[in-house]
């Protein structure tokens, strides 16, 4: 292929958070020439939590300066980044070759192969007037609103590792935090449950799910339902957080790649989606676990294979 214009380049990375980033150093290290671009109207999941303690080697960092940390060493490197949305991806040909083109902000990029990690999304309960209070009471992100609710009582829906971590941080601020679960126990790690049980700040209703949220202008109250006993009743809160799993950010690629019924994309052992030349890596892949740790594992994996696979295409493998 002839000398790179440009807006030309040898990877393109979609996601500017621990997948990304991890992707764009390897890159760059392997003398590919990289840009990538880390959305402008979404940010990584990570900058909402104020400390990661399961970081190998990094115990207790606050998840903006980790995912500035990553960002800075990619920088360190020579990896070109561009803060805005991706809004399209499509196959092209380049001289001949297989290749993709990524509109940004209206303008055309060009890549030999494209790294795809753009995360995931909370999920919403879909219950009555969970969209009208969002910013008045209702939040996904207790490190953003939790000083918000200080001396004030504030409810978490969920039973993972993420609402109990988040629940045992509001007790720094809220008076009382009740923790809303459908199930009659938790599935999040040992060490976090220990820690809730043994918080007298920290409440439970068993069973039970959120099916309305109400108030007058801020959130006053949520309407529980007991599926056991199938009772209702109400419970005057002035915040509720809600934490009930993720939704993947892979609507750009819909009937682009093989997806699962949750629409995570389908990847192989070297991070190869069903796309030849499209890698994807982090929490918007099918797998188990979906954390810091594994994310950069997966960037790395798919920034490597990339590089073979950009290798191959301009005949230079070895
Ligand atoms: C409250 C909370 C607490 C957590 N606590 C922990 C913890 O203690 N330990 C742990 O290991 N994990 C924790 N996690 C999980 C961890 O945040 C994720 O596993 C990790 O951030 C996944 O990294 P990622 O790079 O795949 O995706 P993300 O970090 O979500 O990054 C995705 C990136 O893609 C960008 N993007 C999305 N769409 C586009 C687009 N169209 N164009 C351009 N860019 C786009 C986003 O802006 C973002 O920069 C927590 C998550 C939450 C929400």
């Amino acid at each position: 292929m002839g000398e790179m214009t440009k807006k030309q380049y040898d990877v393109a990375i979609v996601g500017g958070g621990p997948a990304g980033f991890t992707a764009g150093m390897y890159a760059v290290r392997a003398a590919m020439k990289a840009v990538l671009f880390e959305g402008a109207s979404t940010v990584s999941q990570i900058t909402m939590t104020d400390a990661i303690e399961n970081y190998p080697g990094l115990g207790g960092a606050n998840g903006l300066d980790l995912v500035d940390n990553f960002k800075q060493q990619a920088l360190g490197f020579g990896l070109e980044t561009v803060a805005d949305d991706v809004s399209e991806i499509k196959r092209i040909k380049l001289d001949g070759k297989d290749a993709w083109e990524v509109i940004v902000g209206g303008e055309s990029y060009q890549a030999l192969t494209v790294i795809f990690a753009t995360g995931a999304n909370w999920r919403h309960l879909g219950v009555v007037g969970e969209e009208r209070f969002i910013g008045r009471g209702v939040s996904f992100c207790a490190t953003c609103d939790a000083p918000l609710f200080r001396n004030r009582d504030v409810a978490v829906v969920g039973g993972g590792d993420t609402a109990i971590q988040e629940a045992i941080y509001l007790t720094k601020f809220a008076s009382k935090v009740t923790v809303i679960h459908r199930r009659d126990r938790l599935r999040a790690t040992a060490i976090l449950q220990q820690r809730a049980f043994s918080n007298n700040k920290i409440e439970f209703l068993w069973d039970s799910v959120v099916e309305k949220v109400d108030g007058l202008d801020l959130l006053q109250w949520v309407e529980v339902h007991n599926l056991k006993r199938d009772d209702y009743t109400r419970l005057s809160v002035n915040g509720l957080f809600i934490f009930v799993g993720l939704n993947p950010n892979t609507g750009l690629l819909h009937k682009m790649v093989d997806m699962d019924e949750g629409g995570y994309i389908k990847v192989n052992a070297t991070m190869q989606t069903s796309a030849n030349g499209l890698f994807a890596a982090g929490d918007c892949v099918a797998k188990q676990l979906r954390q810091v740790v594994t994310a950069c594992g997966d960037g790395a994996n798919a920034a490597y294979s990339a590089q073979l696979y950009v290798e191959d295409l301009k005949g230079e493998s070895y």
